[in-house]
């Protein structure tokens, strides 16, 4: 019998992260890999980042840190979030974290009971659920399909409230699809928000800045549900700083007390060096955000031509984040070298096996019938991935 608790051994392990060690094993052993599996810019962190980053060090900035985060930096979250959204938050509301992954954690902790209902739309970010399993919550679905550019209707929403409903969880621009909505479509769900006052949304807007169609709307923009928003956002995506690891929650009073409170109890403070370097992030400007938006848009372009083009592979084309999420289940009980493709996970494994690219099944991210491939890589990169793809599928029979 296994010494560990019921928590860890219910909990699935991060497929994002699987896959990626995955590609990393297989590369160990001197295969090409290409790796289109982790959500990661491949950019360097901008140079006036770092910098700050390194003074610093030289400035002593070694100790620990306030919970929350320096109020420095928390002021500049708030001056973001009025110039950027429009949107107005006190210093003391947001509460920074050791990446937005821990901002998420740290808000369905402390907002969800034992048993409690938590929507979410289909597909999701692979972790959503799990810490949702942690929460000792239930996890309610909102299934949606490509044809309806994986977005909800307020009818699908209205129709998944009930009385133990507590939280709902989404992102825009999301993870895996890339879609976006827009103000009128978040509008129609805060209308039905507004009619079910017990229920909190947990809003995911780290891929704000990879919006390819129109400047980016957050569902806090309407007054009348603002203080039962809890908004994710943080520094990974936007300026290249996955390993920093810094993100934060924007959200009432109450719930950020709460979010200090839970993370002074598991992790404190984040990296005081991270910080220093996020406060030069938002004070820099977007210039280099832009620069790498317009990179994630040629690239999402290429992709989405060349993907098109291969035979059983429906694919729509994302407004923003840098992820296709094809629809594959052409190939399913499709064979090659005596190897038969069940689902979305096997595919997946079946490319990386025979195609040497790596990508991420559908199931963990709520969503068995594809794969997601993600396009932060070089262009020449991205172009022999898909031919790849593309050859490996065609020997399916
Ligand atoms: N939300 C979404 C939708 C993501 O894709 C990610 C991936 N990193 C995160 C949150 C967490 O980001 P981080 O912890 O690096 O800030
Ligand atoms: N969020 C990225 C992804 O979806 C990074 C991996 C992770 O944190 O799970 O691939």
């Amino acid at each position: 019998m296994s010494a560990l608790s019921t928590r860890i051994n219910n909990l699935s392990e991060s497929a994002t992260i699987k896959m990626a060690k995955l590609g990393r094993e297989l590369a160990a052993k001197g295969v090409d890999v290409i790796s289109l599996s982790f959500g990661e810019p491949d950019f360097h962190t901008p140079e006036h980042i770092k910098e700050a980053a390194k003074q610093a060090m030289d400035k002593n900035f070694t100790y620990y840190t306030p919970v929350s985060g320096y109020p420095d930096l928390r002021k500049a979250v708030v001056a973001k979030l009025k110039n950027e959204n429009n949107l107005d938050y006190d210093f003391s509301q947001i509460v920074v974290s050791t990446g937005a992954k821990q901002a998420i954690a740290n808000a369905v902790l402390c907002l969800v009971n034992p048993g409690e209902e938590v929507i979410i739309p289909t597909p999701y970010w692979v972790s959503y659920s799990e810490v949702v399993k942690l929460a000792e919550g239930k996890s309610v679905f909102i299934n949606t399909t490509v044809e309806q550019n994986f977005k909800i209707s307020p009818e699908q929403l209205e129709a998944a409230i009930t009385p133990n409903t507590k939280l709902f969880m989404f992102s825009s621009p999301c993870n895996p699809t890339g879609s976006v909505y827009s103000k009128d479509e978040l509008e129609g769900l805060a209308k039905v928000f507004e009619k079910h006052p017990h229920v909190y949304i947990l809003s995911d807007e780290i891929y704000e800045h990879i919006n390819f169609i129109d400047k980016h709307e957050s569902i806090a923009q309407f007054d009348y549900i603002k203080d039962r928003v809890v908004i994710i956002n943080g520094w990974s995506k936007a300026f290249a700083m996955t390993g920093w690891r810094i993100g934060y929650t924007a959200s009432n009073s109450e719930i950020a007390a709460a979010c200090d409170k839970m993370q002074g109890q598991i992790t404190s403070g984040t990296c005081s060096i991270t910080q220093r370097a996020g406060v030069a992030a938002y004070e820099g400007g977007l210039e280099s955000v832009l620069e790498m938006r317009a990179a994630f848009k040629k690239r999402r372009d290429i992709v989405y031509k060349l993907l098109s083009d291969v035979e059983g592979v429906k694919v729509n084309l994302p407004d923003g984040a840098f992820y296709f999420f094809p629809n594959v289940t052409s190939f399913f009980g499709k064979s090659y070298n005596g190897r038969t493709i069940k689902d979305a996970d096997e595919l997946s494994i079946y490319l990386l096996e025979e195609g040497h690219v790596a990508t991420v099944g559908g199931d963990s991210f709520g969503d068995p019938s594809s794969i997601r491939i993600s396009y932060a890589a070089a262009e020449d990169k991205l172009i022999e991935a898909v031919r790849r793809i593309k050859e490996a599928l065609g020997k399916l029979k």
